[in-house]
């Protein structure tokens, strides 16, 4: 992909912030080759995501064996089959935890506000430092970060940057040095050259357009972002409504949120949604207990955290709030046991008062780094109980959050919620760019997003 050029201003240069969006580049193959440097340091063709006989998926390939067609959460052993010589590691979850915690660290020191947008990804705001780095264009400004974080961590990071975060997260894609490109690490797209920074955009790339709404605008004809300009918003609206019109207009102008929100590492993680009508049906809240479990667990994924204790909020229409929670012996990561758990303290909740509920919750707590849960689990194998996570469990977990990282938190939704999402989708599974859905999901949600 040659490196596009952005140019001429069609946006007034609005109020400028100047975002940075920090991706690492094959972070887990990277940090893989730095823990164990004689094994996967030496391979060349290196699939991490777990041993070679195991029913794992890939979680991450390095540049070379994705030339073979090997893909993240694809199964190792189809990985293998395309590329046999390639050598395959577990993903070493608790590292990669540490090695983000020092990327943050690094950042933390030339920019005021930090946002981590998953395990590899950070937003910045250097907005109002001008001064403090004597005026210095945001290029330069981006390649000493670049400089520093390898010089500190041992890793390689791409920068994007731009007026916002729709920007920045698109503009890193044209600054991964990947072979074969002209990308060097850093690429900024200027303020007012933001629309035409888009039109060399793939429609399908921006965040929040998943397989399904790019189908769906396939399906209008619409393949390319102006292709989106060139129909008119009226008629955009009349295709996808008025909020989908109006987001997807936007989006294919490259106006999106310029607000990087200061977040670190929690003490717990949570979701919590209260409904626009209060539920009384329990396979409905089930629903909702499925949805909030899901991303949950994905965000603590995205941290490189594993929880031990798991809690379930109920608010009933009265307003009278009860909770329930549950520690495990072991701390987890996936989905399942996190869903398992929870379900059984919902069910304990409504058996205990049953009354139609306005708002449901789940939080994750007692937190530890992932490794943990990595290793204890091998000691769970064989007899799996329903609460006990396994490899396969984690394997599953970290394919579906490599799809989401891809195409979007609508890319993988659990077989109940399937049938209830609507289009356009779910936001982006990192929480990118702004990239706000154009509709809510037609559920029950009033507020939690
Ligand atoms: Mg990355």
């Amino acid at each position: 992909m040659a490196a596009p050029t952005p140019s001429r201003t069609t946006l007034p240069p609005s109020p400028t912030r100047r975002i940075l969006l920090v991706d690492a580049d094959a972070f887990f193959v990277a940090v893989a080759r730095l823990v164990d440097p004689e094994g996967a340091g030496k391979a060349r063709l290196l699939i991490v995501g777990g041993a070679p006989g195991s029913r794992g998926v890939v979680c991450s390939a390095s540049y070379e064996t994705r030339q073979y067609g090997v893909r993240s959460a694809m199964p190792i052993a189809r990985a293998l089959r395309l590329c046999p010589q390639a050598t395959c590691v577990p993903v070493p979850r608790g590292a990669c935890g540490r090695k983000s915690r020092e990327i943050s660290a690094v950042l933390h020191r030339f920019a005021p506000v930090v946002q981590a947008a998953s395990i590899d990804e950070w937003y910045l705001d250097v907005s109002g430092t001008e001064a403090l780095y004597h005026d210095a264009p945001l290029a330069e400004v981006a390649h000493r970060i670049r400089d520093a974080v390898r010089e500190e961590t041992g890793l390689s990071v791409s920068l994007g940057g731009g007026t916002n975060k729709l920007v920045a997260k698109l503009a890193v894609e044209f600054a991964k040095p990947k072979p074969g490109t002209a990308g060097n690490g850093v690429f900024i797209v200027p303020p007012g050259g933001e629309a035409d920074f888009l039109q060399q955009v793939p429609l399908a790339d921006i965040p929040g357009v998943g397989p399904r709404l790019r189908d769906r605008l396939e399906a209008l004809g619409l393949r390319s972002t102006p292709d989106v300009l060139a129909v008119g918003l009226p008629t955009l609206q009349r295709m996808l409504g008025e909020r989908g019109g109006h987001w997807l207009f936007d989006r294919a102008r490259g106006i999106g949120s310029s607000e990087v929100i200061p977040r670190e590492q929690a003490k717990s993680v949570s979701h919590e949604d209260t409904f626009h009508h209060d539920l009384n049906d329990d396979d409905a809240l089930e629903v909702e207990l499925v949805r909030l479990v899901t991303r949950v667990a994905s965000d603590l994924r995205s941290k490189g955290l594993a929880a031990r204790t798991i809690s379930v909020k109920l608010k009933d229409a009265d307003f009278r709030t009860r909770g329930a929670s549950r520690t495990l012996e072991e701390p987890v990561v996936a989905d399942r046991v996190i869903l398992a758990t929870a379900r059984e303290l919902l069910q304990r909740l409504r058996g205990a008062r049953r009354t139609p509920a306005r708002l449901l919750g789940v939080a994750l707590s007692g937190l530890g780094e992932g490794e943990e849960a990595e290793q204890l689990s091998l000691f769970g194998e064989e007899s799996a109980p329903a609460l006990r996570e396994t490899a396969r469990d984690r394997a599953l977990a970290t394919a579906i959050d490599a799809l989401r990282a891809k195409f979007g938190a609508g890319a993988i939704v659990p077989g109940r919620l399937a049938m209830r999402e609507g289009e356009p989708e779910a936001p982006s599974a990192s929480p990118a760019a702004g990239a706000r859905p154009p509709t809510p999901a037609p559920g029950a949600r009033r507020s939690g997003r």
